[in-house]
């Protein structure tokens, strides 16, 4: 366990500090009061080097990681002076996670991010989780992870913030479903030979939230709710069958759950990340945030369509890696990030990613179970791959 801070202040560390969900949460520790409430034992970052150091600097962090094994002289050179700690690669990384701190802020993108996220499980650090890829690729071993370290799982991603919030503890036995919302992304209307043609930069213009670079494309396939269903499944113990999609265009509604009296409770807020990483930084209080407030007359009207899952294959697979089960999450999502890092850098199309996924996942569909992190780690590797093979053929 954790040993309390000698100087009082609520330790908070930041894995991706300079991404989208790092940027919101030292923008929100810095509302609710800055350096005068919070130490920051550790932050990382990987290319942006500048920001990093300048975050380091702004929140006096103890030790300022790259997860870029090159950039460390980079690092040290933009801290010189200012006696914080610098590392680089993947055993800082880990390194990071595991210092002593309260609350651990999981916003590294893709599988990168469980390794120094599970280290910070396993020291009982409370884990507010934005990094969905923990809980698909290795959702029993990271559960099993954070009750073995007795920390609490705080959902970070908007919709299981929702569910978080509507979900009665004392009512588990009644849940009966589990809406996750949608917004459908930018190509919800599209055909599929419109989508055939995309670019990056069209498939990133997400209508409702701003995020980064691959949940952003990842809205647009909608593998990113694929992610979110696996996610629910591990973070709540539902079956599959109880997880459901709709689409709600206006992203107000963040997710619902119905329960078997007929009665749905849901989460409402504007579409801002804000308000999920405020309520976990502050979980059990509700802080005092400075973030819209819904003008119900304004917003007039909320809608609801059921996803079209032809154009839209990647929920689909989501319901197929939970009924297999063993390592096919882990095998969806190194598939997926390899076949979006393909789509990202032009090597392949956007309709591809679904297709490449549904390849990999059948041919690595062998019973594997995860008996430790190095099967996950193992699995992640062989669909990347069994990716990079299929559109090696088909360039
Ligand atoms: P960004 O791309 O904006 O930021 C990613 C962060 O991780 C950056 O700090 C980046 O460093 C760092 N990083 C990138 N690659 C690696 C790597 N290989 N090893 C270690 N660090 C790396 O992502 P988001 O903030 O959008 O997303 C972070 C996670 O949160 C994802 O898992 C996403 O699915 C989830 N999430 C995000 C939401 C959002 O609103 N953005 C909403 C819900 C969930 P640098 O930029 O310095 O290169
Ligand atoms: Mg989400």
């Amino acid at each position: 366990m954790n040993t309390s801070s000698p100087t009082g202040r609520r330790r908070i560390s930041i894995l991706g500090a300079t991404g989208s969900i790092g940027r919101n949460t030292l923008d929100i520790m810095s509302h609710l009061g800055g350096r005068d409430l919070f130490e920051v034992p550790a932050i990382t970052g990987m290319g942006n080097i500048e920001l990093l150091a300048e975050q380091a600097r702004q929140t006096g962090a103890g030790f300022a990681v790259t997860a870029d094994p090159d950039r460390y002289q980079d690092l040290k050179a933009a801290l010189a002076g200012s006696g914080i700690e610098a590392g680089a690669g993947p055993s800082a990384l880990i390194e990071a996670g595991a210092r002593n701190t309260d609350l651990l802020i999981a916003g590294i993108v893709g599988i990168a991010g469980l390794a120094p996220t599970l280290a910070a499980a396993a020291s009982g650090a409370d884990i507010a989780l934005a990094n969905k890829e923990c809980l698909v690729s290795a959702g029993d071993l990271f559960t099993a992870a954070i009750a073995a370290g007795g920390g609490k799982l705080l959902p970070v991603d908007s919709e299981h913030n929702a569910i978080f919030q509507v979900l009665e503890e004392h009512q588990r036995h009644a849940v009966e479903r589990i809406i996750l919302t949608a917004s459908g992304g930018p190509f919800r209307d599209c055909t599929r030979e419109q989508m055939a043609a995309v670019t990056p930069e069209i498939a990133a213009a997400h209508p409702n939230w701003s995020m980064g670079l691959k949940i952003s494309i990842d809205s647009a396939s909608m593998f990113n709710k694929a992610l979110e269903m696996i996610e629910a499944r591990h973070l709540f113990g539902v079956k599959p069958e109880q997880i459901e999609v709709i689409v709600h265009p206006q992203s107000i509604i963040h997710s619902m759950v119905g329960y078997s009296d007929g009665s749905v409770l849901a989460q409402l807020g504007a579409p801002d990340m804000r308000h999920a990483i405020g309520y976990a930084i502050s979980h059990p209080r509700r802080a005092n945030l400075p973030l819209e407030r819904l003008d119900f007359a304004r917003l007039a009207r909320l809608d609801f369509f059921a996803p079209d899952e032809t154009r839209f294959p990647a929920l689909a697979l989501a319901r197929t890696a939970m009924q297999r089960g063993g390592l096919q999450g882990a095998v969806l999502n190194g598939a997926k990030e390899a076949a979006l890092e393909a789509f990202i850098a032009g090597r392949t199309g956007f309709l591809d990613i679904a297709d490449i996924v549904a390849t990999v996942m059948d041919r690595l569909d062998d019973g594997r179970q995860a008996h430790g992190i190095d099967d996950v780690y193992a699995a992640d590797l062989e669909a990347r791959r069994t990716a990079a093979e299929l559109m090696r053929k088909s360039a």
